[in-house]
């Protein structure tokens, strides 16, 4: 049998609201929180701090709200090149243990520790948690898990500054309890329906086994069952070492070959909704998207195109990235993985509002419904807050396209 692989998620607690009390450490004694454009009531809370938290105060929510459970709340706006500057800080540290290590968003990443001469996963991952402390002043929880998604299940399960480790045998009392939409690509849509089934936990997801759950979700289903029941192959990216924050990518091994148009559109619209609700979170736009896939054949392939105006919608990126991935993609193929990533990135803040926002209006209401989108997920959908099965959000996006473009004129960026 082949030795599992040592996989370590480390996520840095509260991140934009840990960096601003390290340059304010008065705010640690007050509520304060993160929001974008603080001048807009449409801005939401991106990171609180514990006395915000303990207010009521939650993360994707709208600063109107947030207020209105805790009127003392102190509005910081986000500094994103400081907080980039702390985010290379910590992977230079996680280098040290490995190469490879893949960012996910700004304050995450996956080591892969297999085969490296530290590669006790559960020791590294103290010593990270304890080094963050002393050497950055910063807190991470930390998942060690022999697959990715188990990690990143780890990393949320205690919080902050704490290490969770999960085994085969532990897994079936520690993973399977917990509520299904703690799992990645579970978003909203995808709970309801497993609401319908009767399906509220891991293990009750993961015991319907993967024939029933392709007859319900297609080929999304063999992922969810993969995820569920620890299975999932997805190789830790070593990506961006020396570029740390200029793209931002997700790619994903599908558990069964993909070989309908259908399905990969499917798979291309789920990745380009996480891609750029993490370029959002991170106050990026993109001005190049780029696809990669990998066949049965294990042969890689990658194109990059670049896109009409720099953007941070889903809206944008996964029709680009669906059109070249089938431009490239012939009849008969089998593809085993698909890549999305949006590079060649500019700070939102930096762009000309006007350059930014041609068609204003439109992209303007994307945008917002978008980021409506990430802030329910933020609420409802645990950690797969980020990301979800798109298809189902396109009718939504439709429909409250219409509705707010009536109601929101352009200004949304701030200066
Ligand atoms: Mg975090």
């Amino acid at each position: 049998m082949m030795k599992d692989r040592v996989i370590l998620h480390v996520d840095q607690n509260s991140f934009y609201a840990s960096v601003e009390m390290l340059r304010y450490p008065e705010l640690k004694t007050v509520p304060c929180a993160v929001a974008g454009d603080p001048v807009n009531r449409h801005g939401i809370v991106l990171a609180k701090n514990q006395l915000a938290k303990k207010a009521g105060v939650r993360t994707g929510e709208a600063i109107w709200q947030a207020k209105q459970k805790c009127p003392g709340l102190i509005l910081i706006p986000p500094d994103y090149r400081r907080y980039i500057h702390y985010s290379r800080l910590a992977r230079g540290m996680y280098y040290e243990y490995t190469d490879r290590v893949e960012p996910f968003g700004i304050d995450e990443c996956w080591l892969d520790l297999t085969g490296s001469p530290s590669d006790d996963g559960a020791a590294v991952a103290e010593e990270l948690r304890r080094r963050m402390k002393d050497e950055l002043g910063l807190t991470v929880s930390v998942g060690v898990s022999w697959n990715k998604i188990y990690a990143k299940l780890g990393s949320d399960m205690r919080k902050p500054d704490a290490v969770t480790v999960i085994t085969r045998s532990n897994y079936l009392d520690v993973v399977y309890p917990l509520p299904a939409e703690d799992l990645i690509y579970v978003g909203p849509a995808t709970t309801r329906q497993l609401c319908r089934i009767g399906v509220r936990t891991i293990g009750e997801l993961a015991a319907l086994g993967p024939a029933y759950l392709r007859s319900v979700f297609g080929v999304v289903g063999l992922n969810l069952y993969a995820f569920a029941a620890g299975l999932d192959e997805t190789p830790v990216a070593a990506s961006g070492r020396e570029v740390p924050i200029k793209s931002v990518g997700n790619s994903l091994t599908t558990h069964h070959d993909l070989y309908t148009e259908q399905e990969i559109k499917a798979v291309t619209y789920m990745l380009s909704e996480s891609v750029t609700s993490r370029l959002r979170d991170a106050g990026m736009a993109a001005r190049t998207v780029q696809i990669s896939m990998r066949d049965y054949e294990l042969h890689n392939f990658e194109r990059q195109a670049p896109l009409p105006r720099p953007t941070q919608l889903c809206a944008e990126i996964a029709p680009a990235a669906t059109r070249l991935i089938l431009d490239h993609f012939e009849k008969g193929q089998w593809i085993r993985s698909l890549g999305v990533r949006a590079c060649n990135l500019v700070p939102v803040s930096q762009l000309n509002q006007q350059s930014y926002l041609v068609q204003e209006a439109r992209r303007e209401a994307a945008l917002r419904l978008e980021e409506a989108i990430d802030h329910l997920r933020t609420r409802y959908g645990g950690l797969a807050v980020r990301r979800g099965v798109s298809l189902v959000d396109r009718a939504l996006t439709e429909h409250d396209i219409k509705r707010e473009n009536v109601i929101h004129p352009i200004g949304f960026f701030g200066p």
